[in-house]
């Protein structure tokens, strides 16, 4: 397994796989602080959801900011991005959801400082069949990380590109869902109709999940096409967009395939100052949101999402879609 370098001081790395920082822990732990979670979903494929899991879990980090990456996907992509290719031997999501087996016990260093990680592997696809028959099917991924969540600062779950069983597991256990869209045709109707479907499952399974916000991927400032379809996005949807943009960066293709966050792969290319800019937003939020005292889901981000599926659209100028609310209400 490969002990990814430190680009620059601010990234600590471990020397040995096993070696933990009890100061990092321990202090954390002092602060009583429960880790926010935060599902990284769409229902699209390939719109950068493990590429945010992986860059935003090592950014966070590298922020000391303890932080458990969750690979909720049977692709496994997260986990082999990190460095850990195939292996039968390793144990998995899939132990902890069907059979039951502590998450600490499968829980690995992800070989950077601050950074955990809950493999995944492809024996998860059965997962959301095999687990049609339990009770509280759910509900099973949020029980088991109750009780580490006071380890942590952050829980990055990275989710399939389904709305199954196993996604459904993420929604129910996080505090809010991060929504990477990628800058094409039709992003504000697809980005509409998921708000509206997470809003509707507040209803169902987590009455309190928040948006964290939109994120948006693979941006090209050469084109019209992103320049307009971020333009709409934020003009429909406010400050629910991150301000923070991620370019359409090679350097964030190239970096799973040397199982490595991009910040050790090119710490100087666009898309690492993206993420890292990225955590920093995610950060400042979760102050703000401390200094307001409120941790709960703005109550008016249904309406907005409703009335985006509606087709009210952007320019409709409806006040709760241009987001006036801060989006980490
Ligand atoms: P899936 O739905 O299959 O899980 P995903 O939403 O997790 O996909 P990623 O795997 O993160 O999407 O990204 C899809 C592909 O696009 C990958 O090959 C990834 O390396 C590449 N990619 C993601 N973000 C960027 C970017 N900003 N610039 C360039 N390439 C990117
Ligand atoms: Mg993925």
């Amino acid at each position: 397994m490969p002990i990814h370098g430190a680009p620059i001081k601010l990234f600590h790395v471990k020397h040995l796989a096993s070696h933990r920082n009890p100061l990092l822990h321990s202090t954390f732990i002092l602060g009583a602080d429960l880790a926010r979670v935060i599902a990284i979903a769409n229902q699209k494929g390939g719109v950068g959801k493990t590429t945010t899991a992986v860059n935003l879990g090592a950014s966070l980090a590298a922020s000391e900011k303890p932080t458990l990456i969750i690979d909720c996907d049977p692709q496994a992509n997260t986990t082999s991005a990190l460095g850990f290719p195939k292996d039968p031997a390793r144990r998995t999501l899939y132990q902890t959801l069907i059979l039951g087996e502590p998450i600490e016990r499968i829980t690995i260093d992800a070989q950077v400082e601050g950074l955990e990680l809950i493999p995944s592997d492809k024996n998860l696809v059965g997962a959301a069949v095999e687990l049609v028959s339990v009770d509280h099917r759910e509900y099973r991924l949020k029980a088991a990380i109750q009780h580490i969540r006071d380890k942590y600062a952050y829980v990055l779950i990275d989710c399939p590109p389904a709305l199954d069983l196993l996604t459904l597991n993420a929604l129910a256990a996080s505090d809010s869902v991060l929504v990477p869209i990628q800058c094409e045709y039709l992003a504000l109707e697809g980005v509409s109709e998921l708000l509206d479907t997470l809003m509707r499952l507040r209803r169902t399974i987590n009455p309190s999940l928040a948006i964290e916000g939109i994120l948006l991927t693979m941006y090209d400032d050469r084109t019209t096409l992103s320049k307009q379809v971020a333009a709409d996005l934020r003009s429909f949807f406010g400050s629910q967009v991150f301000e923070s943009v991620i370019p359409r960066n090679v350097r964030l293709a190239e970096a799973p395939s040397h199982g490595m966050p991009v910040i050790f792969y090119d710490i100087h290319s666009r898309g690492a100052e993206a993420y890292i800019q990225l955590a920093k937003e995610v950060i400042a939020n979760d102050q703000k949101r401390v200094g307001q005292g409120s941790e709960r889901a703005d109550p008016g981000t249904g309406a907005s999402a409703s009335a985006a599926a509606a087709g009210t659209g952007p320019g409709s100028g409806s006040s709760s879609g241009g987001g006036a609310g801060p989006r980490t209400q």
